[in-house]
């Protein structure tokens, strides 16, 4: 496609995309690409984005970063899953944790094992209560144990989180350049991206530029014209009202997800504050209805108005586009739900240095780039879509719509497999296993009609105490730990 040496790249963007890629790109390629980022200070940051998922942890152990550092620096709390509430029903509650409930075979996972045995008349306890997250998120206790500990993730504070990983990208050699971008200039032959120009009247060259330009897509979708496919007959909120509160009570290691009569609250909290926010849609909510229903509706007292966000829920058609790059909400935007966005950086960053055309933009690159993102991001899709699709929720007209809505073949052949067969198989490019499928599945109200023959041949005293042994065991881990708050403030005074 190009031939020419890729040393100067140029990222367009400073909010959490542009900063997590600038800190992996200078980090991973050092002084073998000159990375400039310019970011406008006229021009703020989408501003929220505090719940994330377990991989993040890698992420900062290829940065190098401590971890007491990082949490000290972004007020950041750790997070055990997610507490869905009245997704299933008004009053049912479940948890979509980051573990696994117990022991499977290679034939059948644990949720054969506790379906057959529910069928069988056996007493069983709760699904959750045989996971060791789930069980640690309902008590509010944490610790971070090296080994056979609970997998987690954190809750951060987003714009402490991109001055942090701005120290981090300096360090390496990364240039942060301040002012607005009034124009991207393009190649009058191919159209590539050869420059921008900025307000002040400086250009800046590029060999390949990395769009973090947040919702505005000024690269690769306003200069570049790539196309977006919209996801909203299939995700229907395209709003949020977000706002900070005090808090009221220690923080909760986990991020709790409250249905709506016309979306979902989330409420995430950190050491200092917690952040909340109401996803809706506008064709069932006004945003003054939502401004109003959200302060109504938050714990402690604000401290900061509640500010309206528009979104349309969706993919760019390619997220690589001749010597661009998008990342973060410019390649598209799947809401908050399962805490994804941020993940999504993550993998198009470390796909985009796996995939690194230093010796010019080859199309196999660009191919292989955009069907690797397509896969993760419909994927993802589909995971979100269940939440909305699988619920007896039947009190307002966002709902009934939600309920009876087409969902794409992909997520109905899942819903119809489980339901039939007990079964979930793990795609390549599936960010969530097995165990979230079956967790939300389950939690959502969908019991399978079948379980795995290998259960019957257990006789039922010995299933019992299979699964009697588990909660024992589940249970004895998580009471060693300590409560969550108080863990953090050992953890991060011992920096
Ligand atoms: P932005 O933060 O918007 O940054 C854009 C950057 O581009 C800014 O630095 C801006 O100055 C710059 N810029 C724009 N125009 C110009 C210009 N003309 N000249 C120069 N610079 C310019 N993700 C999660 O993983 N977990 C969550 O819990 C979560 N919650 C969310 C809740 C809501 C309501 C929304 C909308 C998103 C949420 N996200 C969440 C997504 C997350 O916020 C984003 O993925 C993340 O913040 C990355 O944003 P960004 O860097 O792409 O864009």
């Amino acid at each position: 496609m190009n031939n020419t040496r890729i040393k100067k790249v140029v990222i367009a963007g400073g909010g959490t995309a542009g900063w997590m890629a600038a800190a992996l790109i200078s980090k991973s390629l050092g002084r073998g690409v000159e990375l400039t980022l310019v970011e406008s200070d006229a021009i703020p940051t989408v501003g929220v984005g505090e719940a994330t998922i377990p991989p993040i942890i890698n992420f900062h152990k290829v940065l190098d970063l401590g971890e007491k550092e990082f949490l000290s620096r972004v007020n950041g709390t750790f997070k055990l899953g997610i507490s869905f509430e009245g997704w299933h029903d008004l009053g049912k509650d479940y948890v979509h944790s980051f573990g696994f409930a117990g022991k499977s075979n290679w034939a059948a996972e644990f949720h054969h094992f506790w379906v057959g045995a529910k069928k069988r008349g056996i007493d069983v306890s709760q699904y959750g209560d045989y996971c060791a997250e789930h069980l640690a998120a309902r008590m509010k206790k944490f610790a971070v144990v090296p080994k056979n500990g609970v997998n987690y993730a954190y809750h951060l504070d987003a714009g402490l989180y991109a001055k942090f990983l701005r120290e981090v990208s300096e360090k390496y050699g990364a240039v942060r350049k301040e002012g607005t971008i009034a124009k991207v200039n393009l190649d009058q032959d191919d159209g590539s991206i050869k420059s921008i120009l900025l307000e002040s009247g400086e250009t800046v060259e590029g060999d390949l530029f990395v769009d973090c330009t947040g919702f505005r897509a000024l690269l690769i979708g306003e200069a570049l014209g790539t196309g977006y496919d919209d996801w909203s007959h299939w995700l229907p909120c395209n709003s949020a009202v977000a706002a900070q509160t005090e808090l009221t009570a220690p923080p909760l290691p986990y991020t709790r997800s409250i249905a709506r009569p016309f979306g979902w609250q989330w409420r995430i909290p950190l050491q200092n504050r917690a952040g909340n926010g109401l996803v809706f849609s506008s064709d069932y909510l006004s945003d003054e209805d939502a401004k109003t229903f959200l302060a109504e509706n938050v714990d402690g007292k604000l401290l900061t108005d509640p500010r309206v966000i528009k979104f349309t829920t969706g993919s760019r058609k390619v997220h690589w586009k001749k010597n661009c790059v998008a990342i973060g909400l410019s390649s598209g935007f799947l809401e908050p739900l399962e805490s994804t966005s941020i993940h999504l950086i993550q993998r198009s960053i470390t796909r985009l240095v796996q995939l690194f055309p230093s010796n010019g933009i080859k199309q196999s690159q660009v191919d292989e780039f955009n069907q690797q993102c397509r896969d993760e991001i419909e994927s993802i899709r589909d995971f979100i879509i269940l939440h909305y699709h699988v619920t007896d929720r039947d009190d307002s007209d966002f709902w009934r719509y939600c309920r009876t809505m087409d969902v794409p073949d992909s997520l109905s052949h899942r819903i119809k497999l489980f339901k039939e067969t007990g079964k979930i198989f793990k795609k390549d490019l599936d960010l969530f296993a097995e165990e979230s499928w079956v967790q939300v599945m389950m939690g959502q109200g969908l019991m399978p009609d079948a379980y795995h023959p290998v259960v019957d041949t257990m006789a039922d005293d010995s299933l019992g105490e299979f699964l009697k042994d588990t909660l024992m065991s589940t249970k004895q881990k998580v009471e060693r730990l300590p409560e969550h708050h108080e863990f953090i403030e050992y953890y991060c005074k011992s920096t």
